[in-house]
């Protein structure tokens, strides 16, 4: 399907916000507006980021920078927030199924799935997902995408 990425970050963010009115969002585009991916798997993909990015950020603290730049005929999206991080000890670990980093932001209901399913979908999308972070200050994830037009 064709994505208009514009329209796919601002409907994201309407979605999260009804769910968290407390969350503050966000974003830029730029260098393209449509590409060719599937919705549901991009879906997915910004659902899991964004929920974490709210889940690990202290209170006063749960915003979100979403941006969408194309570079080199590729897709780059950030997500930037400014939560509690991650210990560069534990950055190879987030991807692996089932692990979580024991913090009290680990809520009931979570089992450690989420990146290690964005990181498959990713692969699916044959692109690539990494992540910058630094404690107390907030973390960042990359992902890079083919760009089909
Ligand atoms: P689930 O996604 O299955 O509900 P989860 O959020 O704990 O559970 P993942 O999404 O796979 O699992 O994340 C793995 C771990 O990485 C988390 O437990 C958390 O400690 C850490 N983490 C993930 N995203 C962030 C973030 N944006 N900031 C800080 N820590 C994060
Ligand atoms: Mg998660």
């Amino acid at each position: 399907d064709e994505v208009n990425i514009e329209e796919f970050i601002e409907s994201t963010i309407d979605v999260h916000q009804l769910k968290h009115p407390d969350f503050e969002f966000t974003y830029e585009v730029s260098g393209f507006k449509t590409f060719i991916t599937d919705p549901v798997l991009l879906g997915s993909l910004f659902d899991n980021l964004v929920e974490n990015s709210y889940k690990y950020s202290p209170p006063d603290r749960k915003k979100l920078h979403i941006s969408a730049r194309l570079i080199k005929d590729r897709i780059v999206l950030r997500f930037k927030d400014a939560g509690i991080g991650i210990p560069s000890s534990e950055i190879n670990n987030i991807f692996k199924k089932f692990y979580r980093i024991q913090n009290r932001y680990n809520q009931n209901g979570s089992v450690g799935l989420g990146l290690a399913f964005c990181k498959e979908l990713v692969n699916f999308m044959n692109g690539d997902i990494s992540v910058k972070s630094v404690v107390d200050k907030g973390t960042e994830f990359k992902i890079v995408l083919p760009y089909i037009n």
